[in-house]
């Protein structure tokens, strides 16, 4: 059968409330044109992030009434280090309240001042808290991965001659070699499992670990699986503990690919690093059998890791964006390509070209999208990064809208219905307005910043 269908039956439903143009206009202008400033009953479709919104299956909320609550040694805490090392078989798994949490205990360790930590892509998160210690990070990206219109397969890939020469160059103050997988700065996209071994090898050779931010694993098996000659016969699972077989650790978010609303950890094979890592989790986070999490969480994490390798849920998952994006390029909405795993990027500067980039055509494209259809999406462009130190203003390098897929949260009539509002601003684009920003905040304008239509 071609019709790929969601696999899964709805058991509890939470209703949407419906509200009109009118009513949205209204809201939006209470909200100062930022979406962040809207209640979310308020939203119809909710696509600003994949993070935290999963769907937790039956299975799960059975988990959650499992949950041992003891604060040290509880049965739930087995359970999850269990199902971590079942894929990711590293000697120590340290729960964390979420990815955040992982990143700023081990930068706390081996970042400071004059370490260089070079990756794919850093995401924000990882970028802050390396920062934050004084230490540099470094993306070093492959070049297609910078090219929306590139089709490779694996943009996620690290430039390989990039990372030997930081090495020989800086070796001496790189404390460890890091990857994103997939790369979510950089649009969701893959790093091929080739790409994956080649790094860790050259880290290895240098005699540096190599980690992996882990958040979207399973996604990034399911493009390995798909794409990359000679894997398409092995099991996901497989694919997800190769992967993992070439790393020394790893941060994660469970709030991605573990189905799980709150969670994270970081797993390290030293056993001095852990240590280190643990004596600085119970003064930020708690003790080492419960992390930042109660017992339900940790629960609720095992079950979700054993369903997030799923193929079934990964077709499904990858074909939801996929097929708003093939609809998006029909309706002569510019995209980047290939889709990546966990969301479709509009290119709002190519969809809007009479907004100039300075008038924020991705707040543009945003804010109409939630007028005319009840639909948040997330600006990735000037608004959230062209803020600079000194107080003035550029132009982002692109101006996305990011349309992030909770997971098992929307149904094909959702994603259609979202093709149909693009069917209707498109229609209308000529007449979309940029927008001024009047108020602001230092750093991190696009959370709070006020606009007003120009
Ligand atoms: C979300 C995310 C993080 C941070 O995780 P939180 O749970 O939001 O703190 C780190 N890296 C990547 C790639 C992410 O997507």
């Amino acid at each position: 059968m071609r019709t790929i269908i969601e696999p899964f039956r709805i058991k509890s439903v939470e209703p949407i409330r419906m509200t009109t143009p009118v009513e949205r206009r209204s809201l939006l202008e209470r909200a100062a044109f930022n979406l962040f400033g809207l209640a979310s009953d308020d939203v119809m479709i909710d696509l600003l992030t994949d993070s935290g919104t999963s769907a937790m299956s039956a299975a799960q909320w059975g988990a959650v009434m499992r949950g041992d609550e003891s604060y040290a040694g509880s049965p739930s805490f087995y359970r999850f280090e269990k199902a971590v090392k079942n894929l990711m078989p590293f000697r120590h798994v340290i729960p964390t309240h979420q990815g955040r949490a992982a990143e700023a205990i081990l930068f706390s360790i081996i970042g400071g001042k004059g370490q260089v930590i070079p990756s794919n892509t850093h995401f924000d998160t990882t970028r802050g808290n390396i920062e934050a210690t004084g230490a540099k990070a470094v993306d070093l990206v492959i070049a297609e991965g910078h090219d929306p219109a590139s089709l490779h397969p694996f943009k996620g890939n690290i430039d390989l001659g990039r990372l030997e020469s930081l090495l020989q160059s800086e070796g001496d103050s790189v404390p460890v070699v890091m990857m994103t997988v997939t790369n979510n700065a950089g649009g969701g996209q893959p790093v091929s499992l080739a790409n994956l071994h080649a790094a860790a090898a050259i880290a290895h050779r240098f005699g540096k670990p190599f980690f992996i931010d882990g958040c979207r694993f399973a996604e990034n098996a399911w493009f390995i699986k798909c794409r990359e000659p000679g894997q398409a016969e092995r099991s996901v699972e497989d694919i997800v503990r190769d992967m993992f077989s070439v790393a020394d650790g790893m941060t994660m978010s469970a709030k991605k690919d573990a189905f799980a609303n709150i969670g994270g950890w970081l797993a390290v094979n030293d056993d001095t690093l852990a240590a280190a890592a643990r004596n600085r989790l119970i003064l930020t986070e708690g003790f080492p059998t419960y992390g930042g999490l109660a017992g339900r969480d940790l629960d609720a994490i095992a079950i979700g890791l054993e369903e997030i390798v799923d193929e079934q849920y990964l077709r499904y998952r990858v074909r939801t964006n996929e097929y708003i994006g093939e609809r998006l390029i029909a309706l002569g909405v510019p995209i980047v390509r290939p889709v990546g795993g966990h969301a479709v990027f509009v290119d709002a500067r190519g969809l809007l070209p009479h907004i100039a980039p300075l008038q924020y055509p991705g707040q543009a494209l945003a804010t109409s999208l939630y007028e005319l259809g009840g639909i948040r999406a997330c600006e990735i462009g000037t608004v959230m990064f062209g803020q600079q130190p000194d107080g003035s203003e550029k132009a982002a390098d692109m101006d996305l809208v990011r349309l992030a897929m909770p997971r098992r949260v929307y149904t094909q009539s959702h994603a259609d219905y979202v093709v149909e509002v693009f069917e209707e601003v498109v229609a209308r684009r000529d007449t979309l307005r940029g927008f001024r920003i009047v108020s602001q905040p230092p750093r991190l304008r696009h959370f709070t910043a006020r606009f007003e239509p120009l």
